[in-house]
């Protein structure tokens, strides 16, 4: 796969928190209990597996998927909006995170052996970090 990401819309994480605000907000929906978002979090989670259930092709194909992944997107929007979470600053904190513990020359261009190999390495060396 190539270096750069697919393409996406060209909209801010903030113009899309908006949207998803506004949305909810025209509903009354922006004030439901952030365990009925988390149960529903997963619960999208879930039926996106379904479309992987029996193939490795997606049910559905792209469209079906895209459809579960903004479900996902939104639910995790909404708990984060009702919490007060930068998103953003969590993903960015999160990723540093993965990169110091699964460092990228460890995994690029090695064989499903090394790759295995590396991941069980890191996993238990940072696993005192809690990482
Ligand atoms: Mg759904």
């Amino acid at each position: 796969m190539d270096s750069k990401a697919p393409a996406q819309q060209t909209v801010t994480v903030e113009e899309l928190n908006q949207i998803i605000w506004n949305h909810l907000y025209e509903r009354d929906w922006h004030n439901n209990p952030s365990r009925g978002l988390a149960i529903s979090l997963a619960l999208e989670a879930n039926e996106l597996l379904e479309h992987y259930q029996w193939n490795d092709k997606p049910v559905g194909g792209p469209e079906a998927v895209g459809e579960e992944l903004a479900d996902v997107f939104i639910y995790g929007m909404q708990i984060a909006q009702q919490n007060n979470i930068d998103i953003v600053h969590h993903i960015k904190r999160k990723l540093e995170k993965a990169a110091r513990k699964y460092p990228a020359e460890d995994f690029k261009n090695k064989t499903p052996d090394e790759v295995r190999a590396a991941w069980l390495k890191n996993k238990l060396a940072h696993k005192k970090e809690g990482l």
